[in-house]
């Protein structure tokens, strides 16, 4: 009865209006994105409070993120008028499954105050088994084996559900075992990981059926948001809690979008849509077609994008919002990413002068490297930024540890830094030394490492610690001898080599070691921009003390992965090159499912925007620390010409679009968008591309051989270290 509608009601089409009013009974809203599903669930739960089908506390609903959760709680909040009291099971996966487990500790061998151990702590408890079990923890290091317990986890194994074949990858056979011994080691510690919190409470429910029953009338209604992206754990957790008993209803409404599946690299199994109508039989499945948030320039792109993809459930999307006036998409090209970077500054700064806001605009990356040239050149140009989803570049942790190292060779006094790096990576210079060194400098009122220049030349240490504060005092006393006669970028490469810093995440098996070594390298790139490593540690200083304030008006940048349920009035797409986006680890796993992971997360990008959508590809761009000449992304060739504009050359630099470039030949003959390839700017660029020698750098005899740019003769080339 439309006209009585209550408010909330209001406005939503009538298959929103269907997925908000369906209370009872499965629910799988499959929907492009833009298309309301998130509203969708924040309508329903006001919809489930408004009409006194649950208290707060009787819902449970998953978000992909904390900040997602509290938006969620504030728009609940305004739909159905006032602040909404207590929402306790409203979070992400893991914030829910702590809640749980921290009430029923005693089920799973453990006390609620057990604590929750990080990656680090993980990996060194690891490593203290490897070594008990008489194992080599160089042949077998504890990250690797930790990677491997990950997997396991977001499977939903426990030891003894692992096959002979996967364990036996690992230690000799030992694999299942170590497992095994470092399950009981966190009993013993009071302790669990990041997947025992999914992992021990689906135990749990297993083991006793009776408190799931409790859990079963307790949830009255279970939501998820971002559900592609579940892993196989989080589902069988979802399943414990909303398969029930004849008797109670399966009050469970997930709502998601195959074509933003975007975490597969982290166990995240996008089948589970399609098991949803099989586990929950007579699941109403209902479908959004209208997408409210974009342009039809932008969704066509966008459509036209990720139909390139084969492994799809298919949708349509449409949108009423078309105006004459609206902007094509607009593909451009740069010389460099210094010069893309100006250039999107530019551009908002326009944008701004236009009267529109920082708070609507983003830049979304491929990979966290790519922020640093637009953090530099926005604290440049005084424009607020911050970053979504994870630490500013300079925040970082590798980078962190790499200035410390730049700073005690500018600043020998710096204590701070030298406390930072003393032990990193390992030298055997535990607590009780640098206690000791501290205590020393205090006393006698010098810097740390004049203490420890002094110490060694005592009997006050033991051999071991001598020697390797030895070490680290002549390298010191080393780099600080190179800093006036050699290239400062030269000198943080060697530093970084020669400190074994680099070597140190080169060993590192984890997930994010690869990332951090290519911010490594942007690090030493960035510096190029400075006449010496002091002025470089000045303008960092500068950076680090640009404001991050939530209020302020300000650019986001974010990574791609974190942009996801999120929307801005301007998006900014950086990097569309081949080897970045799609990047390079997911074209060398081969196969189909690498790439097209990498489609999805383009059409993820491309749906961001509301209004306007830039793309960026640059022709020259510093990859694992070498200049590589570049080719455009292949997604470029996916976008179809009605919906696309590619902008006159906004390079002001070398006469870029002289050199039968991309941009030339494409908008000169006005051809559609694929079979481009064929031109000789393509050809030229791609025989370049053959010679390139990847990753040379960070090799301590490694002689770096460092691409400038490239003539119409080929390219030139310049080394760096002599
Ligand atoms: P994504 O797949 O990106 O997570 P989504 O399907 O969750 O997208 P929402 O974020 O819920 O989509 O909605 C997209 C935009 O459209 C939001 O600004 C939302 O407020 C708006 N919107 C959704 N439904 C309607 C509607 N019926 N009327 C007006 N605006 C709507
Ligand atoms: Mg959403």
């Amino acid at each position: 009865d439309q006209h009585r509608a209550p408010d909330y009601l209001a406005g939503l089409n009538p298959e929103q209006r269907l997925a908000v009013e369906t209370l009872n009974g499965p629910v799988l809203v499959l929907a492009g994105a833009g298309t309301g599903k998130t509203r969708v669930l924040t309508t329903r739960i006001a919809h489930i409070l408004a009409t006194g089908s649950a208290y707060p506390s009787q819902i449970l609903a998953v978000t992909f993120t904390n900040k997602a959760a509290r938006e969620m709680k504030e728009r609940v909040g305004v739909l159905v008028g006032g602040a909404v009291e207590g929402m306790p099971w409203m979070g992400t996966f893991h914030s829910i499954g702590v809640k749980l487990l921290r009430r029923h500790a005693e089920l799973a061998g453990l006390r609620s105050d057990f604590t929750i151990l990080d990656t680090d702590d993980v990996v060194r408890l690891i490593k203290q088994l490897i070594q008990a079990e008489g194992l080599d923890d160089k042949r077998w290091p504890a990250k690797q084996f930790a990677g491997m317990v990950d997997t396991w986890k977001n499977k939903g194994l426990t030891p003894p559900d692992i096959a002979e074949g996967d364990a036996r990858a690992f230690a000799n056979g030992k694999g299942r075992e170590l497992y095994a011994a470092y399950q009981a080691r966190l009993r013993t510690l009071n302790a669990c990981d990041f997947g025992d919190l999914l992992l021990h409470p689906i135990a749990i429910f297993r083991k006793n059926p009776d408190l799931l029953k409790e859990y079963h009338g307790k949830f009255r209604y279970i939501l998820v948001d971002e559900y592609q992206d579940t892993n196989t754990a989080q589902y069988m957790w979802l399943r414990l809690l909303a398969q029930r008993p004849k008797d109670i209803p399966q009050n469970v409404c997930c709502v998601g979008d195959d074509d933003q599946s975007i975490y597969g690299w982290r166990g995240a199994e996008v089948d589970n849509i399609l098991r949803f109508e099989k586990d929950f039989p007579g699941a109403k499945v209902i479908k959004l077609e209208r997408n409210y948030r974009s342009t039809e320039h932008i969704l066509g792109a966008a459509g036209h994008l990720i139909a390139h993809n084969e492994g799809r459930l298919g949708k349509t999307l449409f949108t009423d919002r078309s105006d004459p006036d609206d902007e094509k998409v607009v593909v451009h090209a740069a010389w460099d990413s210094e010069e893309e970077a100006r250039a999107v500054g530019e551009e908002i700064e326009n944008l701004q002068r236009g009267k529109h806001k920082l708070n609507d605009m983003a830049i979304l990356v491929r990979a966290s490297f790519q922020m640093r040239e637009f953090e530099d050149r926005f604290v440049t140009l005084g424009l607020n930024y911050r970053v979504i989803g994870g630490p500013r570049f300079y925040e970082r942790l590798e980078i962190r540890d790499a200035m410390a190292y730049f700073r005690m060779v500018c600043q020998p006094s710096d204590d701070l830094a030298f406390e930072r790096i003393i032990n990193t990576p390992k030298r055997g210079l535990g607590d009780t030394t640098v206690r000791y060194l501290h205590d020393y400098a205090r006393a006698r009122d010098i810097p740390m490492l004049q203490a420890a220049a002094d110490l060694i030349e005592t009997d006050e240490m033991k051999p071991k610690a001598r020697k390797a504060l030895f070490d680290v005092v002549t390298d010191f006393r080393r780099w600080q001898g190179l800093l006036e006669n050699m290239a400062h970028t030269t000198l943080a490469e060697q530093i970084l080599d020669e400190s074994g810093y680099t070597a140190m995440w080169q060993n590192d098996k984890s997930a994010e070691a690869p990332g951090r070594l290519e911010n490594l390298k942007e690090l030493v790139r960035s510096m190029e921009a400075f006449e010496s490593m002091r002025g470089f540690l000045e303008h960092v200083s500068l950076v680090m003390d640009a404001e991050n304030n939530e209020n302020l008006d300000a650019v986001s940048i974010m990574t791609l992965h974190s942009a996801k349920g999120l929307e801005f009035d301007t998006v900014f797409l950086p990097g569309w090159e081949e080897g970045l986006f799609p990047h390079q680890r997911a074209l060398d796993e081969g196969g189909r499912s690498g790439l097209e992971e990498e489609r999805r997360l383009a059409y993820v990008g491309l749906t961001r925007a509301k209004h306007r959508c830039h793309i960026w590809f640059v022709s020259n761009r510093r990859i694992h620390g070498l200049w590589q000449s570049t080719m455009p992304s292949r997604f470029l060739d996916e976008l179809p010409a009605a919906h696309v504009d590619v902008a006159a050359s906004d390079s002001n630099y070398g006469g870029y679009g002289g050199r039968g470039g991309y941009g030339q030949s494409r908008f000169d003959k006005a051809e559609p968008f694929a079979n481009n390839y064929s031109t000789p700017g393509w050809k030229r660029a791609q025989a370049n591309k053959t010679d390139a020698t990847r990753d040379n750098w960070g090799t301590r005899s490694g002689h770096a051989v460092e691409r400038i740019g490239y003539g119409e003769s080929g390219p030139r080339t310049r080394t760096i270290d002599g």
